[in-house]
């Protein structure tokens, strides 16, 4: 994908490596350059073209006028003091703002990536949306939160995430361009089935994301059996109601044999009563997924609660009428590790 900054120069991580091929070919340059240059980038993961030491001075120099590296600045760290959850607030070139978040599982450390400067879906329990819809972000500047999340901690994550800031399949192209990025054989080559996409229910795009069969595993956030419900707390269920994002998500798994899993953020007294496990087990009857409960995390401007006793007994309530469920780990609680309200607080 073919992207230009300001001064009109290519981004350069947002090329794949046959587009960089193309490149280096037109400034008269032989295709074994772009192997070098590729591994520079994505496997040595270098900021600058001066890094690049087995090139020579004048290729650079032509590499510099045709080509920018774009970087992420750390802006914030917070570490929790419970977990090793860590917190990155990142600053765009444009002074925009981002988080990400590193986890550490016991299978190695997941990192929880922005697609979006902010969120423009409204659903009423979310921090992201409160601060407002900035920008999309390209595809470099969520492979960038990968890459400088790495070199911060010293290592490779060996997951990732698309559960930051924004909805993913609102900026289709650029995170289909950092999917295919950040799986690519001779870069960074991590494989897309350590890679999470949680989506609010975008159906279009679910069925092209089905068509590219990418191997990721689709996380919906679901939060609600019944679309009076859905709709109050999720606007975008007005647009693509439950009917449509169950059948959209059945042609996922149909296409790709991935499992699909479900978000579902307990409420007190919104969605969490015997009736609302009910519904959702009848929903989800007969199909092939995970449900995921998460106690809603406290937002300032909002009254919503819960506790991990209510979800752990939704989720036993859910088991007993045949669902798959289980309640999802509270990580870096003390440092606010819930998307978007660091960038909220900054940006205030
Ligand atoms: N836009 C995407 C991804 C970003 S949000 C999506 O909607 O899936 C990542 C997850 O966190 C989603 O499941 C979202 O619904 C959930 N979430 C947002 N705010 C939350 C809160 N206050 N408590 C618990 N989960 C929340």
């Amino acid at each position: 994908m073919i992207t230009l900054d300001e001064s009109g120069k290519i981004d350069i991580l947002d090329l794949g490596f046959e587009e960089l091929e193309e490149q280096i070919k037109a400034i008269g340059e032989p295709r074994f350059r772009a192997s070098q240059i590729f591994d520079w980038l994505h496997v040595k993961k270098v900021k600058e073209f001066a890094q690049m030491t087995n090139i020579s001075a004048q290729l650079r120099d032509k590499l510099e006028k045709k080509f920018c590296i774009k970087s992420l600045f750390i802006v914030k760290r917070l570490e929790s003091s419970t977990d090793n959850t860590v917190k990155y607030l990142y600053e765009l070139e444009d002074g925009n703002h981002i988080e990400t978040v590193l986890m550490e599982y016991n299978y190695g450390k997941t990192i929880c990536v922005s697609s979006q400067v902010g969120c423009k879906m409204g659903c009423r329990f979310c921090a992201s949306t409160l601060a407002g819809f900035k920008r999309d972000l390209t595809s470099s500047e969520i492979l960038s939160q990968v890459y400088e999340t790495e070199r911060d901690m010293g290592g490779n994550v060996s997951g990732i995430v698309l559960m930051g800031i924004g909805e993913p399949l609102d900026n289709y192209d650029n995170v289909v361009n950092f999917l295919k990025q950040v799986s690519a054989p001779k870069g960074r080559n991590l494989s897309l089935r350590h890679v999470s996409l949680s989506t609010c229910g975008i159906v279009p795009r679910i069925y092209e994301l089905s068509k590219l069969d990418l191997g990721l595993t689709l996380s919906i956030s679901l939060h609600c059996p019944n679309d009076k419900g859905r709709s109050e707390i999720m606007p975008v269920n007005n647009k693509y109601n439950i009917s449509e994002l169950m059948a959209a998500c059945k042609d996922y798994f149909k296409k790709t044999g991935r499992r699909i899993s479900f978000e579902y953020a307990l409420i007190n007294g919104v969605n969490d009563t015997p009736a609302h496990a009910d519904e959702l087990a009848a929903l989800l009857k007969g199909f092939i997924c995970h449900v995921n409960i998460i106690p809603v995390n406290k937002i300032q401007e909002r009254n919503y609660s819960s506790d991990r006793a209510a979800a752990k007994r939704f989720a036993h309530l859910l088991g007993t009428l045949g669902i798959n469920a289980t309640v999802r780990r509270t990580l870096g609680a003390d440092i606010d590790a819930a998307c978007g309200q660091l960038r909220r607080e900054y940006e205030i």
